[in-house]
C-alpha cells in the first residue's frame, strides 16, 4: 500500500525523540490504577482524565469491554500492583452501530473466511455495558477484589457520567 502512515509516523517521531526527556520511574503506575476504555479514535484519554505519562495503565480496546482485556487486567494487578479499576465506555460507541450477526456474514462474504468463534460484543445500551462488565470483573475469580468504578464518556461533549452500580 503506497499511502502508508508509516512515514508519517516515523517523522514525527525523530521530532518527539529529539526533545524526549528520560522517563525515571518504573513500569508499574505511580497512581496504582488502570483504566479500561474504547479504542475510539476520538477519546483522549489522558487529557480527559487529567492523568499524567506514569501514573495507570490504559487497556483500550473494540467498546472498553472486559473479556478481551482479562489478560492485560491480571497482568497490572499480579505483576504491576494496580488496585483499582476505572471502565469507562462512550456515547456513539462504533460498538452500538453493528449487528453482530451482519458482521459475520459480512466477513463470510467479503473474505470468504468464518469468524463466528469471535465475539465482536456489539451492544446497544452504553450503560448496561458498563453494568455488565463491572459485573465480570466482580465475579471473575482471577480479577482482585479491588474498587471499581464505571462511566459514559460523553463524546460530544467531553464530559463522564458516573454510572451508579
Ligand atoms: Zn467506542
Amino acid at each position: 500500500m503506497s499511502n502508508s502512515v508509516a512515514p508519517k509516523i516515523e517523522s514525527a517521531n525523530k521530532e518527539y525523540a529529539s526533545t524526549f526527556e528520560k522517563i525515571t520511574i518504573g513500569p508499574a503506575p505511580t497512581h496504582h490504577f488502570l483504566v479500561l476504555t474504547c479504542m475510539d479514535a476520538r477519546l483522549d484519554v489522558f487529557r480527559m482524565l487529567g492523568l499524567q505519562i506514569g501514573e495507570a495503565h490504559v487497556i483500550r480496546n473494540g467498546g472498553g469491554r472486559v473479556p478481551d482485556a482479562l489478560r492485560s487486567i491480571i497482568c497490572s494487578q499480579q505483576l504491576l500492583e494496580t488496585r483499582e479499576i476505572i471502565i469507562v465506555h462512550h456515547t456513539d460507541c462504533g460498538f452500538t452501530h453493528f449487528n453482530e450477526e451482519e458482521l459475520r456474514s459480512k466477513i463470510r462474504k467479503d473474505m470468504n473466511h468464518v469468524a463466528d468463534h469471535l465475539a465482536f460484543m456489539p451492544f446497544t445500551d452504553v450503560k448496561q455495558s458498563v453494568l455488565d462488565d463491572i459485573h465480570l470483573l466482580k465475579n471473575e475469580p482471577l480479577v482482585m477484589n479491588v474498587p471499581i468504578t464505571g462511566y459514559v464518556y460523553h463524546t460530544e461533549v467531553g464530559k463522564l457520567e458516573r454510572i451508579q452500580q
